[in-house]
């Protein structure tokens, strides 16, 4: 027995594997996933629903009380945004935008951290994002980096909207390179490798191996404890 605590934090850019990865890990292992990227999503497709600039600090934290969100279980969890599953709507460049801005602001990072804890106080968990195991889980069992050119995660991004993204490959490295910057220049909970993360490069892997690696990380780390 260990008493490591049997949590696992994934972090790293927009199209580094994090989402796919923490999914097939945690159906693995039998533990809850959490994808806080689909929270933050949420919240920008929110305001953008309510009219609010995502940008706006002032108009967003005055009107974020007004909305509930909620994670059910599953792989990958249903995001839930005032009783509704918004799973599909987060998914469009839009929302991805809106979140990247949104997640900026005190208040909504305030808010989904400590939503984010709740959830993973009750049961074993493979959280991933940008800050999980920074500020949301900086006591987790197994920390884990991922990473990749950003070429290629420009590419999965556009894989990940379907036949018709609406952007060429080149807008969205740009995109992606503008998120990227965001998300690691902000003052509260930045991207940035947490001290004793495994980094893991997942240019040249396949889904397969990414998700390998990490199981036979999470049997070093947590032995017969899983
Ligand atoms: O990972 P995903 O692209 O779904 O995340 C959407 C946005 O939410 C990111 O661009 C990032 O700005 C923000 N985010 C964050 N902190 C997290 C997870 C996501 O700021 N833990």
């Amino acid at each position: 027995m260990t008493n490591l605590r049997r949590i696992i934090t994934i972090d790293g850019p927009a199209g580094s594997g994090k989402s796919t990865t923490a999914r097939l890990v945690a159906v693995q292992l039998g533990w809850q996933m959490i994808d806080t990227g689909a929270m933050y999503r949420a919240i920008g497709l929110a305001m953008l629903r309510d009219g609010i600039d995502p940008s706006d600090e002032r108009a967003v934290c005055a009107r974020i009380g007004a909305h509930a969100l909620d994670l059910r279980p599953g792989s990958p969890p249903a995001v839930l945004l005032d009783g509704e599953d918004v799973s599909g709507a987060i998914r469009t460049n839009a929302a991805a935008r809106a979140s990247s801005e949104v997640a900026v602001h005190r208040c909504v990072r305030d808010k989904l951290v400590a939503a984010q804890r709740r959830i993973g106080s009750e049961r074993p968990c493979v959280i991933e994002g940008r800050d999980t195991g920074t500020v949301v889980f900086p006591d987790a069992g197994l920390r884990i980096y991922l990473d990749a050119p950003v070429e290629q995660r420009a590419q999965r991004r556009l894989r990940d909207l379907g036949d018709n993204p609406g952007v060429t490959l080149a807008e969205m490295i740009a995109q992606v390179r503008e998120r990227d910057r965001r998300d690691r220049t902000r003052a509260i909970g930045p991207l940035v490798k947490a001290p004793g993360a495994v980094v893991i490069d997942t240019g040249g892997l396949t889904v397969e191996r990414q998700v390998a690696r990490v199981l036979e990380l999470a049997r070093e780390r947590f032995g017969g404890d899983r």
